[in-house]
């Protein structure tokens, strides 16, 4: 029996059963749109035999979806009821016993995955979006693509370019890890409730080669956190905490590392936050 979506009235039927009113703390803002999950699958090109990992299925609009491309799923969910009530949710649309495995826990804390999951697609709980999304991409280096959505301007800012006005740490930080696109905008009519923000697909290729070790994305990722603090000053000044505690000390690293003293953050790659990182080892 092929996998059947949910409609906006059964999502609202479970809801109350299970005496659900979404909370902006946990970022619950369900989808409600079968065209919508199924353009966030098709976007993610899930394919069948994919081992996908989404972060909090709810209700599960999306994961049928992810399901109805025949892959398999493992969802990690927050909320104990909405946790527990989705395998019974999936066999009865079809999905068949040992394609979904759900995990009642929070994403933030999750340290392993069973099937060795390596695509990521999922509407994230927009509170803890980039936080999550650092977590697992850190946490589990077999996910080498993925697609999630997010609040327009936190997808923006992933997607964004060095030099470009939205630019920052989370951009920097996201480009660590692999290569990442706007893949498609998001109606909030389609949502329940419909949320006060826009809401952007931003897509990810993870790079075939680590930039470099734990303890070099933990260094490089502290400059970078130091110089978007500040991220109006000279990178001499912006720097000068975390690179010999003066301008004139933070100056000749960054010489070293072939970075103008007089630049700022926003002009930086991630390869020239890696080269500080390393020019101040
Ligand atoms: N995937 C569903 C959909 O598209 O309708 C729900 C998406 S809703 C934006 C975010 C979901 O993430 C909620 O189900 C919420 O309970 C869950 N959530 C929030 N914080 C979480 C966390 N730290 N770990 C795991 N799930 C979380």
């Amino acid at each position: 029996m092929p996998v059947s979506l949910l409609g906006a009235a059964e999502i609202r039927a479970l809801a109350s059963e299970l005496d659900v009113t979404p909370t902006k703390k946990l970022g619950q803002n369900f989808v409600v749109d079968a065209n919508t999950v199924r353009k966030i699958v098709h976007a993610a090109e899930v394919q069948p035999g994919d081992r996908v990992v989404e972060i909090g299925p709810g209700l599960g609009s999306l994961t049928l979806a992810i399901l109805e491309a025949e892959a398999t799923v493992t969802a990690v969910e927050i909320d104990h009821r909405l946790a527990e009530r989705l395998a019974r949710t999936a066999a009865a649309h079809g999905v068949p016993d040992g394609a979904l495995t759900v995990i009642d826990a929070d994403a933030l804390r999750v340290t392993e995955l069973p099937g060795d999951p390596t695509v990521l697609v999922a509407n994230l709980p927009y509170n803890v979006s980039v936080p999550v999304l650092l977590h697992f991409l850190e946490t589990f280096p077999a996910l080498d693509r993925g697609v999630v959505m997010v609040q327009a301007e936190v997808g923006e800012r992933l997607a964004a370019p060095p030099g470009s006005k939205v630019y920052g740490a989370p951009s920097v930080k996201a480009a660590w890890y692999g290569r990442w696109r706007l893949a498609g905008t998001v109606s909030r009519q389609v949502f329940w409730p419909v949320p006060n923000v826009d809401s952007v697909l931003v897509g990810f290729h993870r790079d075939p080669d680590p930039r470099g070790t734990e303890d070099e994305r933990r260094r490089t990722f502290a400059i970078v956190d130091a110089a978007f603090q500040q991220r109006r000053k000279m990178l001499r000044q912006a720097l000068s905490s975390v690179l010999g505690g003066s301008s004139a000390a933070a100056s000749e690293i960054l010489e070293r590392a072939g970075v103008a003293p007089t630049a700022r953050g926003e002009e930086l790659s991630v390869d020239d936050f890696a080269r500080i990182a390393a020019a101040a080892a």
